[in-house]
């Protein structure tokens, strides 16, 4: 009697669990036919959406990469932990300027784009015609759902630039990976743009100075310094009939920033001359 009653028990339990579950699948299944019909009807009548989709059509945004990430993998753990971000950062302004400059340009031209169409977009929201006022009224769903899709239309362009620098180094072996990023922010990155082009700017102005001054040296001047110096070099007072050759040198270079004058002038063999290279030797006998 006993087994009998927890059999019919488990019989009746079964049954009420499937029809549970099937019912709520039924239910969840209902639920999602009439939201999903909602949409449907809400898309098809709503005039605030269309007015969007309208407004959408005739904002056209730049597409902009953001965050623009850059990578450097560091080949030794030194290197790793004297890795200079900003420097990397300058030098990846330095390589791309015009994409910089772009990027940068772009970013403004979102941002006053975007704050007309915010504008607009508020505007079409805030407004309510009859019809609109109608439909709200008929389906009470009709405006969240309505906010909701307008909301989804709604675009959102890159206004502000943001630069990741990342750094990584694995040890051979793999054993240990490390991993450390700086971020850059709109501002940041528009002030090393700025700096990075007068460093360009000063550079090509201190190459066209040398070139200049090299220019200077003018054979009469050159005479004057080969007398002087009684056509020797003024190092190892060599001459030319030791079967050198004689050059006019600047003692402290053009490169940086020495004048062709006199003073600044000497003789020197080819040899000691090669010797010498750019670097600035204030010793030199004059
Ligand atoms: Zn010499």
């Amino acid at each position: 009697m006993e087994t009998r009653l927890t059999y019919v028990l488990s019989i009746l339990f079964i049954i009420v669990g499937l029809s549970l579950l099937f019912g709520i699948r039924y239910y969840r299944e209902k639920n999602k036919q009439i939201y999903n019909e909602r949409i449907r009807f809400v898309k098809a009548s709503s005039k605030k959406l269309s007015q969007i989709l309208q407004l959408n059509s005739t904002y056209h945004f730049f597409h902009l990469e953001n965050p623009r990430v850059l990578k450097y993998t560091c080949r030794s753990k030194a290197e790793y932990d004297h890795f200079d971000y900003k420097a990397f950062f300058q030098n990846d302004i330095a390589n791309n300027l015009q994409a910089y400059l772009d990027l940068i340009e772009h970013a403004k031209r979102n941002l006053s784009l975007y704050a007309e169409y915010m504008n607009k977009w508020d505007q079409i929201m805030s407004t309510h015609s009859e019809q609109d006022r109608q439909l709200y009224l008929q389906y009470d769903y009709f405006r969240i759902m309505e906010t909701n899709l307008c909301q989804d239309a709604c675009q959102h362009p890159v206004t502000a630039i943001l630069v990741i620098v990342e750094k990584h180094y694995s040890s051979p072996q793999g054993r240990n990976i490390y991993s450390e990023a700086q971020s850059f922010s709109h501002q940041e990155t528009i002030d090393i743009v700025k700096s990075t082009i007068k460093r360009i700017e000063e550079k090509g102005e201190r190459e066209r100075t040398a070139a200049y001054q090299r220019q200077m040296v003018t054979p009469k001047l050159r005479y004057q310094v080969l007398k002087r110096d009684h056509y020797r070099c003024v190092i190892c007072g060599a001459e030319q009939s030791d079967g050198v050759k004689l050059h006019v040198d600047h003692i402290k270079p053009v490169s940086k920033g020495g004048k062709t004058e006199l003073s600044n002038l000497r003789t020197l063999c080819d040899r000691c001359n090669l010797g010498k290279g750019a670097s600035y030797d204030p010793d030199g006998i004059n």
